[in-house]
């Protein structure tokens, strides 16, 4: 069979401009693969096969017509793309992951859609994830866990478990995901895959069914450093509708890419990060390997502190919470999605619809949401988060006025096994290393840097403000040097 389902968003677009290849085999050729890998990994919810391929045939057909857009207007020109089941495609069904969107289609495309289409992407399906984004192992998800295509006994991490599992399997070019609290970097790294989270406000969320609101950021996962550059000039921007999208310009993201060796560059290693007793010794190896790459390649390395670290987890589930409870508020059986049958009463219909239509760890986070935010709380759980919050962002700050970017693990361990990890609480705390940056709303690219064991271990490039090109272009250089990039292409065995 053709394995032309294996090349990566610039490569298809490049063989697709020069007439190599045609849209459509392409199309098909991911099509295939996912009926191929589908049932081992649950990666995928509503699929768009038949659209798809018309979508293919119009590009191959004007192709055929000579009537090619510029590479500025169409730069993803019948590129096949998967998108988060978070964010609505119009006319093709929107859960976020949960029974209570069962039966919603958004009319309408969020803002990265307008633009993945407007660039000329094919969207082949929506990802499967953890019901509204809250979880780290895509196991929360209302119709089915997904896997880890390195082993399928494993999670593929969460949120965007889909997405990761989707993109390291090879389903598709690339897709996006969604980052609350590390949602993005996390799977990326346990499916060896590039995810990156963009500095808050950086790409609309207009169309992105809202977690915490603060804190969610939609952002490109990929099989390279260059597909994620190349995803992130597509869907950045400025969009009135999204009020905390800010109007920066958007950098060429590929045009700084392809540098060899990083002179002149300063990595800051967090103390706290690296001292962390969750790390464990393979992922910390394999990070230290990327260290001493970094070293060789003329980086300097300088340690660094982050010393509120250790109130991370707290303030972000805290927070994270609080704006779950007061977003989620609006599924109310009336407006969308799951209602309940023969309700008594106008309070029976919502409790009834929202108690069928929320999984367990929704309701968990609504009720830990309403709890610190109800008065005689606020002050002592969310005020405190959100001074907490600010010492963080001043952590952060005062740490990147000594280096260019921070090196980080992303997860402290490798993929674990699907219902390993059951209690909420010891899942939280997994999370320690990606979601401060959340709380700082800093640009974080994770990238795959090595293997532990068999299972694909992340690292990850935390910058300032905005500067998203220096973290894909030192990840350039780094992966590969390292040779990690799309090493994830092997599933099926
Ligand atoms: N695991 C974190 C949570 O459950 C982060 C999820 C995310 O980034 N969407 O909140």
């Amino acid at each position: 069979m053709s394995e032309l389902y294996r090349i990566g968003l610039r490569e298809s677009r490049d063989l697709l401009r020069s007439g190599d290849i045609r849209a459509e085999e392409l199309t098909a050729a991911c099509l295939a693969r996912m009926d191929e890998t589908e049932d081992a990994l649950g990666a995928l919810l509503a699929r768009r096969d038949e659209d798809a391929l018309e979508e293919a045939r119009i590009v191959d057909t004007a192709r055929a017509e000579g009537r090619i857009p510029s590479l500025e207007e169409a730069p993803l020109w019948g590129v096949p793309v998967v998108i988060k089941d978070a964010i609505t495609v119009k006319g093709v069904p929107c859960t976020a992951g949960s029974h209570i969107l069962e039966n919603f289609v958004p009319p309408y495309d969020a803002f990265v859609v307008e633009r993945l289409k407007k660039a000329g992407a094919i969207i082949l399906a929506k990802a499967n994830m953890d019901e509204f984004a809250m979880g780290s192992t895509t196991e929360h998800s209302a119709w089915r866990p997904t896997r880890n295509p390195w082993d399928v006994e494993r999670v593929p991490g969460g949120s965007s478990g889909g997405s990761a599992a989707s993109v390291a399997s090879c389903q598709c070019a690339g897709a996006l995901g969604t980052d609350t609290g590390g949602s993005i970097r996390q799977p990326a790294a346990l499916c060896g895959c590039v995810g990156l989270k963009p500095t808050y406000g950086r790409v609309s969320r207009y169309g992105l069914l809202a977690y915490a609101s603060s804190f969610d950021q939609i952002g490109p996962m990929t099989r390279s450093v260059e597909d994620a550059a190349l995803m992130l000039g597509v869907i950045s921007g400025y969009d009135k509708r999204d009020t905390t999208c800010l109007d920066a310009p958007v950098p060429d993201y590929m045009s700084g890419l392809f540098r060899r060796d990083l002179h002149g560059i300063r990595l800051g290693l967090p103390r706290e990060f690296f001292g962390h007793e969750a790390l464990d010794l393979g992922v910390k190896a394999a990070c230290e390997e990327a260290m001493n790459c970094a070293r060789s390649l003329g980086a300097e390395l300088v340690e660094v502190s982050l010393p509120h670290t250790e109130y991370a987890v707290a303030a972000y589930y805290i927070m994270a919470a609080a704006e779950a409870g007061s977003n989620l508020a609006r599924y109310d059986g009336v407006r969308y999605g799951h209602r309940a049958d023969n309700p008594a009463s106008l309070e029976d219909l919502y409790v009834r619809s929202r108690t069928e239509g929320f999984g367990e760890e929704v309701q968990r986070r609504i009720l830990l949401g309403a709890y610190v935010l109800s008065s005689g709380y606020y002050d002592a759980y969310y005020r405190k988060a959100a001074q907490v919050r600010r010492l963080i962002r001043q952590d952060y700050d005062d740490a990147l006025k000594l280096c260019d970017a921070m090196l980080a693990p992303v997860s402290p361990v490798t993929a674990w096994k699907l219902g390993e990890v059951h209690d909420p609480l010891q899942m939280y705390l997994m999370d320690i290393f990606t979601l401060s940056l959340n709380l700082a709303g800093l640009p974080g690219l994770s990238l795959p840097v090595g293997v532990s064991n068999g299972l694909p271990v992340g690292m990850q490039l935390m910058g300032r403000p905005l500067d998203e090109a220096s973290l894909l272009n030192i990840g350039w250089t780094l992966s590969h040097e390292l040779g990690t990039e799309g090493q994830a292409a092997s599933f099926p065995r």
